[in-house]
């Protein structure tokens, strides 16, 4: 497959895709001035006709006013209409300059449906895709996962002989289990490649004070505000860094499973990042192992000595937030009892902020409800303990974990 072609042809149909866009919003737009103009004419022909009717030679009376005001409406409606067709003049060059790619792909399905192909195949070319590309950015969060991604990113990018262009990021919400950030850092110096911490102005307890709400399924502004939007800038300044001429290809690596949940199975292997695409760089969300089973990750990490955070050996499935938004109550307790047994402030710090701003964790319950359960359950069972390598014994049973911490002694 020549890559640089389907590339060349994804950014093709992105930008045809966009004039007709525009162009059909600028349609709109004129549109609705000459209704506005319609209606200002309208107005104008009342209060006309009145004042006519009156005898029109009273220039103080409220009619005059309000033909006046009729007058002044009439002239910006015909300013509108003017800036209107203006754009639309614009727009309609610009479309007649992709004509032969809207030729081809004249409606959105036909688009959307060429490009899903051909990102398709693309994901089939790992190598080769990283030799077209020009930045490879890994966004992890030291979860195992993420773990699993850059592994596989770094293995293709050295097989490409492209192991200068991989960057890795994180983002640091200040809400994490302990040691994350570090753990990340770790997980890229291990392939020698740089590594950029992140850290949003307030994180993750700031955002709920500021707004007195905690984020929920619906509305994830911890993952948008927090993690997503700050992304654009960093991308904007590495791109600049690599002073090129023309667009550059960006794959942003993350580490999101088919098997996490329905939402997640929908999304592609690799899709066109149509938020942080523009001119200058087309962007490619890469989901490296959305086909991978969690036993399959697992495996990975036993069997290349990868490290993964301890919070996995104490039980918890995923290294999230220490108090997740998206968890429910089961997981909520046992992250609170391994807050207990690691001496940590979070069930505290959380559930005083609950108080303060008056809003409940999660609709269904509170986090002192979640509090109390973790507590009666430590009275009854005693406070949890694991030892390392678990979360591998877990997975893949005991050889396999005392393999894993044989090569990772
Ligand atoms: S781990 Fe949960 S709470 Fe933390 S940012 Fe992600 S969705 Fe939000």
């Amino acid at each position: 497959m020549n890559v640089d072609n389907a590339l060349r042809t994804i950014e093709l149909i992105r930008c045809a895709g966009k004039a007709a866009t525009a162009y059909r919003a600028a349609q709109q737009t004129v549109r609705e001035a000459y209704e506005e103009h319609n209606a200002a004419q309208a107005q104008l022909n009342h209060w006309n006709d009145h004042i006519r009717a009156m005898g029109g030679g009273d220039r103080a009376s409220p009619a005059h006013a309000a033909l006046l005001a009729a007058v002044r409406e009439h002239q910006e409606a015909q300013q509108k209409i003017r800036k209107a067709e203006a754009r639309l003049q614009r727009t309609s060059a610009t479309l007649q300059a992709q004509r032969p790619a809207l030729n081809r792909y004249p409606t959105e399905r036909n688009r959307r449906r060429a490009t899903t192909v051909l990102l398709d195949r693309l994901a089939d070319h790992p190598v080769d895709l990283i030799r077209a590309a020009d930045l490879i950015i890994i966004q992890t969060s030291a979860g195992k996962d993420s773990i699993v991604a850059m592994h596989r990113t770094v293995a293709a990018a050295k097989a490409a002989g492209c192991l200068h262009k991989v960057r890795v990021m994180h983002c640091d919400l200040g809400s994490e289990w302990p040691g994350v950030a570090d753990l990340a850092r770790r997980q890229a110096e291990r392939y020698g490649i740089p590594f950029l911490l992140v850290t949003p102005d307030g994180g993750f307890l700031g955002m709920v004070e500021n707004r007195q709400m905690w984020p929920d399924a619906k509305r994830r502004l911890c993952t948008s505000a927090l993690k997503r939007d700050p992304t654009g800038p960093v991308i904007t300044t590495w791109v600049g860094e690599l002073g090129l001429h023309r667009q550059a290809i960006v794959l942003n690596v993350m580490g999101v499973r088919g098997a996490e949940s329905a939402s997640r199975a929908l999304k592609a292997r690799l899709a066109l990042d149509t938020r942080t695409t523009s001119a200058n760089r087309l962007v490619l969300t890469w989901n490296i192992i959305h086909e991978l089973s969690e036993q399959e990750v697992w495996q990975e990490i036993a069997s290349n000595g990868l490290e993964y955070h301890p919070i996995y050996d104490a039980g918890l499935e995923r290294l999230s937030c220490v108090y997740c938004v998206l968890a429910g109550p089961d997981w909520l307790i046992l992250a609170t009892r391994v807050c207990f047994a690691l001496e940590l402030p979070h069930p505290e710090t959380f559930a005083l902020l609950e108080r303060r701003i008056g809003h409940s964790f999660k609709q269904d319950f509170t986090l002192n409800a979640i509090i109390a359960a973790a507590r009666m359950l430590d009275a009854l069972d005693g406070p949890i303990t694991w030892r390392r390598g678990d979360a591998v014994r877990r997975h893949l049973g005991p050889t396999a974990a005392d393999q894993y911490l044989a090569l990772t002694r």
